[in-house]
């Protein structure tokens, strides 16, 4: 015997392995994976890191195709193969016993449910409904979170460890936020000081959550988008763009404009190996757009969450921009997911946020 599996009839991965071991799937083998997940993310707890975080990541905590989510009081889940679909009662009834929460929501809205021949599902699953937004708190920022309609679960904790780095870029600075989503990389900026910070996003939606989150930043939820620079007088400026980070760009660069950061952390352009080529173009594209921005000693933080994309070809589209836009980058840093999204050492699948943090 090889190991142990979840049948999925209709999904091109026909199994995903739960076991290489002879092991019974059950409630008691769900609950020792389930304890060991959230163990593991235990150096979260009582430190004044964040209240958001991931609990359990999948095939990388043993429980391939289910995600837990933790905003504050409550939990998110999404259930993405039949295996997990299959256990899901019992799932949130560990859930409920491991950790103290309001409530347990579901949104398994994801296309990868298709595949797997099952419908989009959200709800609650367990406890109260979750109030339309959520606040949490991380590295000292404090954000709305809407589970019921953001995307992902609501929040891209992924990126929390590269947020918390972009501040040391940040004091002072005129920082470009594109792909903004509901600010996220932009508030962590605000909050060290940055001099002005442009959100650029095609959801009319996440932009009025980073209105709202700049103002939750800025004073005490006085409604201004106008915060005050770290250790000065002069306020910081906010401005938030609705458009088309490809169009929005061309426009900054014909006006002439240019900033001393700019962030960008587009969403999945490859979603199947025959996109690749097209979504290799759109992320050279941006970063050439990105790149021609920067003002001298500029710093440009550019990531790719899409799985196909290997850090290799990732670095050489962004080299490849850099030379067409004739300027010279140095990498400082390789960026990747956060460690609540632990990557199986054997299921390489599972690294699909890299970044490169580079100055001019
Ligand atoms: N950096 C964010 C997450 C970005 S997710 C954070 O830290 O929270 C990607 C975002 O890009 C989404 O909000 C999506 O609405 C937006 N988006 C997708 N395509 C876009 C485009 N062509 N122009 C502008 N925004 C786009």
């Amino acid at each position: 015997m090889m190991g142990i599996g979840a049948y999925s009839p209709e999904s091109q991965i026909r199994i995903r392995m739960w076991s290489f071991e002879e092991r019974e799937i059950n409630a008691s083998f769900i609950a020792e994976r389930l304890a060991a997940a959230i163990g593991a993310r235990a150096i979260f707890l009582g430190e004044d890191v964040t209240n958001a975080y991931r609990l359990v990541n999948a095939e990388a905590d043993g429980l391939p195709g289910l995600i837990v989510d933790r905003y504050a009081d409550w939990l998110v889940c999404q259930f993405t193969t039949t295996g997990a679909e299959r256990w899901k009662h019992e799932i949130v009834e560990i859930l409920r016993t491991l950790v103290p929460c309001q409530g347990i929501y579901e949104r398994s809205d994801l296309d990868v449910r298709e595949h797997e021949g099952l419908a989009y599902t959200t709800g609650v699953l367990s406890g109260l409904p979750p109030p339309n937004r959520i606040e949490i708190t991380e590295h000292g920022c404090r954000y709305w979170v809407d589970v019921r309609e953001g995307q992902k679960t609501g929040f891209y904790l992924d990126q929390r460890d590269n947020r918390a780095l972009i501040k040391r870029y940040a004091n002072g600075r005129d920082v470009l936020n594109a792909f903004s989503y509901t600010g996220g990389f932009g508030i962590a900026a605000l909050a060290a000081g940055a001099s002005s910070v442009t959100h650029v996003d095609l959801s009319e939606r996440a932009l009025t959550l980073a209105r709202e989150n700049t103002a939750l930043n800025t004073c005490a939820g006085s409604g201004t988008a106008e915060g005050k620079k770290q250790g000065s007088d002069v306020p910081s400026v906010s401005d938030f763009i609705h458009g088309n980070v490809f169009e929005v760009l061309r426009q900054f660069r014909d006006e002439g404009r240019s900033f001393d950061l700019v962030v960008l952390d587009p969403p999945k352009f490859a979603d199947s190996r025959g996109g690749l080529v097209k979504a290799a173009r759109g992320y050279k594209d941006i970063n050439l757009l990105g790149i021609k921005l920067l003002r001298p000693g500029g710093i440009l933080a550019t990531f790719s969450c899409s799985g196909l994309m290997t850090p290799d070809l990732f670095h050489k589209v962004v080299s490849d921009a850099a030379v067409d836009a004739k300027r010279d980058l140095h990498i400082i840093r390789r960026l990747q997911q956060s460690e609540d999204h632990p990557e199986g050492l054997c299921f390489t699948e599972g690294f699909y946020l890299k970044g490169l943090l580079c100055r001019l």
